[in-house]
């Protein structure tokens, strides 16, 4: 049976074949459903970024396996009503899609801390998602969001519509691609683009991701996704 830790390595070396000359892709490692002993795993095999989707889920496993060095990404669906346990817990969130959520990050998150590392979503997959900001707003946006002192703006995410062919797959990722470029030369900070999952994550570097998200491909199946009821209340 293949491993945790050799899943890891094979993914490692992959995403070292993609790599294009000037980024060196960050990979989080997404323990979504997953036992706290799978973390503690990858750990061992030299992982230390993770991310979760569910927030009492999520902070439940932060909490199991807190005396480990972890970076920890809340990279699910945010409702305004955990804002306040995604900014004690978390040390980046992607999916930002509104001022409104980027606001209450800001104010509950602790002076102690640094401020939080901030993408937002965008929808470039048009009709087939409802999640993630258009493309038309996504300056607008980015230009609220980062004066907020407790945040800091370091790019863009998102997570494009399956698309039946290769040439079709890689074109939402040409378009964050290109909006992260123009949007980058008025915000400094902006050094992440967060795109690519388990099936599409050598398109996605190919095309310019900084940060891979992969979960499946490393931890194997997810253990039951739809207990977790969070999602839908
Ligand atoms: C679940 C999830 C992932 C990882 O998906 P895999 O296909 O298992 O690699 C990445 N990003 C987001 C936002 C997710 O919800």
């Amino acid at each position: 049976m293949t491993t945790i830790a050799e899943r890891l390595q094979a993914i490692q070396r992959q995403i070292r074949a993609v790599k294009r000359i000037d980024t060196n892709p960050t990979l989080v490692a997404v323990s979504k459903t997953q036992p706290a002993a799978s973390i503690r795993e990858a750990f061992d095999a030299g992982q230390s970024v993770f991310g979760e989707n569910y927030v009492q889920e999520g902070v439940a496993k932060i909490l199991a396996v807190a005396d480990l060095p972890l970076e920890w990404h809340f990279i699910g669906p945010i409702q305004s009503n955990k804002t306040k346990l995604i900014a004690e817990h978390f040390a980046w969130v992607h999916g930002v899609d509104r001022l409104n959520i980027a606001e209450r990050l800001n104010h509950a998150r602790a002076e102690l801390l640094p401020p939080i590392n901030i993408c937002i979503q965008v929808n470039v997959s048009g009709e087939a998602s409802k999640s993630g900001v258009s493309p038309e707003e996504v300056a607008s946006l980015a230009d609220a969001i980062a004066p907020l002192p407790r945040l800091k703006l370091r790019g863009l995410m998102a997570i494009p519509a399956p698309a039946k062919t290769e040439t079709a797959q890689r074109v939402p990722f040409k378009i964050l691609k290109a909006l992260f470029d123009q949007l980058k030369s008025s915000h400094p900070d902006f050094d992440t683009l967060s795109m690519g999952m388990s099936e599409d994550f050598k398109i996605a570097i190919e095309e310019g991701a900084t940060m891979v998200r992969i979960g499946s491909a490393i931890f194997g199946p997810r253990q039951s996704p739809n207990t977790n009821m969070e999602q839908h209340s």
